[in-house]
């Protein structure tokens, strides 16, 4: 199995550390020859989304990689990347891959909580840690997602067909529960 992690930007690094761990072999997504490899997953870092998107328009990442998401690769967001991936920002016009039925909204714990740390159930793995950093929350859902993870009232992980859509860093704890999670779900398995 390869995992291809969109490295324009972010914390993408702390991906790939977690993907070592897991012994997952995985490259950098950062021109387009990249996105013609062969590769089973894709994952979406936390960064700035709208950093991110700039650079994914600019350097012609943003179709190509679009395409295969709707071509049902399996893909994880993760804080901006699910921001990336959702179908609606909430007060802006602004959509990125836009594949994603769900509504976020951004900087969503203000400055007081910009960041922080909790521990919480997430569907099918359990009590994870969970690593917050001017994270986005999911406002609303349409029909199909799958709703994984509610932290204080807000929606905060999301399962919709082939995406996986978390607010928080995974990759920024010591936990490979959803790294593994994802992986589960790149083999068509989803056992944990
Ligand atoms: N606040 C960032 C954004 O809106 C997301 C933060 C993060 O990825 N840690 O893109």
């Amino acid at each position: 199995m390869v995992i291809g992690v969109l490295a324009l930007q972010g914390a993408f690094i702390e991906h790939e550390n977690t993907l070592n761990k897991l012994d997952i072999d995985c490259f950098e997504i950062r021109k387009c020859s990249d996105i013609e490899r062969d590769y089973d997953g894709l994952i979406l870092p936390g960064g700035e989304s709208t950093v991110m998107g700039k650079l994914l328009r600019e350097s012609g990442l943003f179709k190509p990689l679009k395409d295969k998401i709707q071509a049902c690769i399996p893909v994880m967001g993760t804080c901006a990347g699910l921001i990336l991936l959702a179908s609606e920002i909430a007060d802006s016009d602004t959509v990125h891959f836009g594949t994603l039925p769900v509504t976020v909204k951004r900087n969503a714990y203000g400055r007081q909580l910009g960041s922080f740390y909790t521990e919480s159930n997430f569907d099918d793995i359990g009590v994870v840690p969970m690593k917050f950093i001017r994270a986005p929350y999911i406002q609303s859902v349409k029909d199909g997602v799958k709703i994984l993870a509610v932290v204080e009232n807000h929606i905060i992980a999301v399962r919709y067909q082939n995406q996986l859509g978390i607010a928080y860093h995974p990759e920024l704890t010591d936990s490979l529960a959803v790294h593994r999670y994802f992986i589960n779900m790149i083999k068509g398995t989803d056992e944990i």
